[in-house]
Formats: structure tokens, sequence, C-alpha cells
């Protein structure tokens, strides 16, 4: 492996330019341990002309055409192999960057091989259709079939806290439909994006179809004033997104963006069941997932008892060093988010809300946090928190529930513990999200499935299938005999 975990160095450079790894000539920004908070790596970011000549190799290979459907997906299942083998490297990488304890990141890397694999077999599946032209009038003696074709160059942009796995759910799927990349990975986590990279170049990915860059948000921006760029797969806040998206114009793009999840306990739920999955859903990765139950909705006539089961089970929680194999909540990404996580905290305890576990931050670690009596007018309430934090909210009727779910502005995926059937169809049918999972979390993901928002959540769905139709377009092809 070039990736040196223990300095983070990237011997050949950490930009990759046309198959050949290059180091940056722009401003360089320092990758830091996010719990020890000291240095990993140095990345030099990109200069505006690396990033004209990352997207010249990307236009250039696109139009010289894209490995066979057969090829790509060979090329992705080695790179699949290639991620297992290196898996300590991988899980060393994001426990130093990400912050991330052994769990957490290793469950990046299994998702990720299980991700590259799929957007193989996808790759070899990818067809058209046949259209009966015959079946319209005085068409006789036409043929015509359509064919999925690939749109161009592809950005792929990327948060801190998937470190591994968004990224390959991106640039797999992009490749997988022959489209050429360009990836810009978040500026905390980089050195796990290069080492995917690396694994998919020593797979046999061609020169030009995968670029990286390094550099803060406005580098990616550029991009955008390319109109060589026909797609921008993102992930990260709604307020980026946005700013993407207006940029944008006709070009497509997928949204993955903020979220408030919630996830609901019907009086029915079965709370051995449920409890344990409510504590991994709630303190995963310090609560940094966009799925990730930031509202736990609890019917009236157990919320007592949920109230006096889940707080212990939280407070025995363990947090601090995720070097610790012990430790399951480790750092948020900076001290910085993490006192913004604690002011959230403060103004909801001086508003009333009540504090039934949680303590005083250290540094980046925000202790898991369980909150009761919390409203709409605390941040806790009204914002998504993106730290290890759980707010108790009763509720009376399962409609009060779900209006409580839609009344938020995002809508990315909602759990729903019950055994009543209609009760699940209900919320299957009403509540205005992109994933709904009965008696499994609001953070319910299976790399296989379309996985996506709607409202402020975004649009567009991942799992190599849905992102390869996203990223490629139908071309009708008629043959007159
Ligand atoms: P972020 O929006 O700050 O950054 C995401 C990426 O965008 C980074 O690579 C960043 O460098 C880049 N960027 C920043 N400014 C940019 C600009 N002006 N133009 C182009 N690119 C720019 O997000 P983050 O803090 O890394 O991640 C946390 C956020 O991501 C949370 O809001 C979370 O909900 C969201 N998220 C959503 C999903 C989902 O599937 N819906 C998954 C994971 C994370």
């Amino acid at each position: 492996l070039t990736t040196n975990v223990a300095t983070g160095a990237f011997d050949r450079g950490h930009l990759l330019i046309d198959g050949a790894w290059t180091p940056g000539e722009g401003e360089s920004f320092t990758v830091l341990d996010k719990y020890r908070l000291e240095p990993v790596a140095e990345i030099a970011a990109a200069t505006p002309a690396q990033v004209t000549a990352m997207v010249d190799a990307a236009h250039a290979a696109f139009r010289r055409g894209a490995p066979s459907a057969y090829e790509r997906g060979a090329i992705l299942q080695r790179a699949s192999q290639l991620v297992s083998e290196r898996r300590d490297g991988f899980v060393k990488t994001m426990q130093a960057e990400a912050g991330f304890t052994f769990a957490d990141a290793s469950g990046e890397v299994t998702r990720c091989v299980e991700t590259l694999k799929l957007s193989g077999v996808e790759a070899q599946r990818l067809a058209g259709e046949v259209i009966p032209f015959e079946g319209a009038p005085n068409q006789d003696g036409r043929f015509a079939f359509t064919l999925r074709v690939p749109l161009g160059v592809v950005a792929a942009i990327t948060p801190f806290n998937s470190p591994l796995n968004t990224v390959a759910h991106k640039i797999a799927p992009a490749f997988a439909a022959g489209n050429s990349v360009v990836l810009k990975p978040s500026s905390n986590t980089p050195l796990t994006a290069c080492m995917l990279a690396e694994a998919l170049v020593d797979a046999g990915m061609p020169a030009g179809f995968l670029s990286v860059l390094h550099g803060p948000g406005g580098i990616a921006a550029r991009l955008l004033d390319d109109a060589r760029l026909r797609f921008f797969a993102f992930t990260g806040s709604t307020e980026v997104g946005l700013g993407i998206q207006r940029q944008a114009g006709l070009r497509r793009t997928q949204m993955e963006l903020g979220s408030i999840a919630f996830t609901i306990l019907c009086d029915d739920a079965d709370l051995d069941r449920a409890l344990p999955k409510v504590v991994a859903a709630g303190y995963r990765k310090a609560g940094q997932v966009c799925t990730s139950i930031q509202m736990l909705l609890v019917s009236e006539a157990i919320f007592d008892a949920v109230k006096a089961r889940l707080t212990p089970l939280v407070k025995a929680l363990k947090f601090g060093d995720p070097a610790d194999p012990e430790t399951t909540v480790g750092p948020l990404i900076s001290e910085k988010e993490a006192a913004r996580v604690e002011a959230w905290i403060d103004e909801a305890v001086s508003r009333g809300a009540e504090r039934l576990a949680g303590g005083a931050r250290n540094g980046p670690v925000i202790p898991p946090t369980l909150l009761d009596r919390v409203d709409q007018s605390m941040r806790v309430g009204c914002a998504e928190i993106f730290g290890p934090v759980v707010c108790l909210l009763p509720f009376a009727t399962l409609d009060e529930a779900i209006d409580r779910v839609n009344a938020t502005p995002y809508g990315l995926a909602t759990g729903i513990f019950t055994n009543r059937l209609a009760d699940a169809f209900a919320a299957a049918r009403r509540l205005e999200v992109g994933g709904v999972h009965v008696n499994e979390t609001s953070s319910s993901r299976v790399d296989m499935m379309p996985y996506g928002g709607s409202k402020d959540s975004g649009f567009g769905r991942e799992g190599p299938r849905y992102a390869i139709h996203e990223m490629t377009e139908e071309r009708i092809v008629s043959i007159s005999a």
C-alpha cells in the first residue's frame, strides 16, 4: 500500500490526474487525527489548472470509450477483493482521520466491499429494452430498442461521515455505467478516498476514468463552471447541495442531503427487539449519520417504560478514544462541531429539556446524550444535530406521529416498530420520506436498495442499480429494414 497509515504519507502525491498520482500545487491543509487532534497528513490542494487537467483527462477518456461492460464489471470485482484484502489499512486510516471506532470503520469496509461487488454485477447487466414499433400505426418493418448510455464526466462530491462507502456508492456505479469520474472527497477524510482510488487503479481502472481532487469546497465549485461535467453526485449538507443545484443548471444531479431522522415506537413495539437497535442507530459514528435517530417518537402508553429502559442503556455506552476496543461512541469530526452540539444541548436544557443521559464535553467528544421534553423552539427539536443526541417525544395516536415526522422539512428515512399491519401500511403510505422500515430504525440501509430522500433531504437514489439508472440516459435506436 502506498499510504503509510502512521504518517498518512501517500508517497506519490494525493491527486490522481490522468492515471498518475501527482502532488497538489495549491495550498496545503492538515488532516488531523480526530480524537488526538494531532496531524496525520499534509495534503496539497489542486490548483485550478490541475482541476482543468483532470477534467481534460476525464473527458478524453470518456470520448475514447470505457472498457466493455464485462471488463468494467471485472475491474469492480477485483477492486472489491483488494479493498477486502486491505481492510486493516482502511480501518486504521478511518480510525485516525474520521475518528471512527473499530466497529464503525470495519462496517464501512464491509459495506464498501459489497457496494463495489454489486456495482460490478450491475455493470454486466446494464441493458435497454425492445420498443415494439410495429404496434404503432404505419411502422411495419421497423425495429427499435433503447441503449442505456453513460452521460460523460461525473463529479462525485462526498462528506466525511461515510468516507469509504459513500465514495464507493458514487464512483463505482458511475464507472459501471461507463462514465468517467472526478472525485472530490471531504477534506476531513481524504486519505480513505485515496486508498479506495488506489484499489480501483490497481484493479485496472484505465487512466482518466477516475480523478481525485482535494481542496476546500470552493475547488469543487470550479467543476460546476466546466460544461464538460454532465452529472453531479453530491452527498452533504442541504445548504451546500442547494448551492450546487443552483449552479448545475440543466445538468442532472443526485442530492443526498441533511435530515432529521425519526423512529416511531408504537404501543405494541417489541422493546427487547427495538431498544438495542435504537441505541445502535442513535449513537453509531457518534450520531454523524444522516439517518441517525434524532427523534424517538414513543407512544404515550409505553413512554415511561421506554424512558426507564433506554436511559441506562445509553448511560452504559463507553465513549472517548476510538482506538479503545470497548469504545462505542468516538469523537465528532472536530472540536468546533462538538462545541456546536454542546451549545444546542445546553440551549435545550436551559429551555426546559431534561437530560436523561449525557454530560460535559471533552474536546471533540460529546457523551451519548438522551433528552426528554424537547420542543420545536429548541434547535435540537427543529434542526439536524449530527451528533450523539436522541430526543424522546411522546405521541398519542399514529396520525399524530406521522404528522410530526412530516412537519419537518426533511424526508430521508423513518423506522416504525409495530406488529399491526394496518399501522405499518399507514406509515409506509403516508410518511413523506425516501424509506420506511418496519421493525427496524430509520438507519436501516442495505446497499442494494434504492436509498435517498425527499423534500429537503434531496432526490435521486443510491444503490448501484438505481445510481446507474441516474447516471445514464436512454437512447432510442430504430432500424427500418
Ligand atoms: P458538507 O456539505 O459540508 O460537505 C460535503 C462535501 O461538499 C465536501 O466534500 C465539501 O468539501 C464539499 N463542498 C463544500 N462546499 C462546497 C461548494 N461550495 N461547492 C461544492 N462542494 C462543496 O457536508 P459534511 O459536513 O461533510 O457532511 C455532513 C452532512 O452530510 C450532513 O448534513 C449530513 O446529513 C449529510 N449527509 C447526507 C447523507 C444522505 O445520504 N442524505 C449521507 C451522509 C451525510
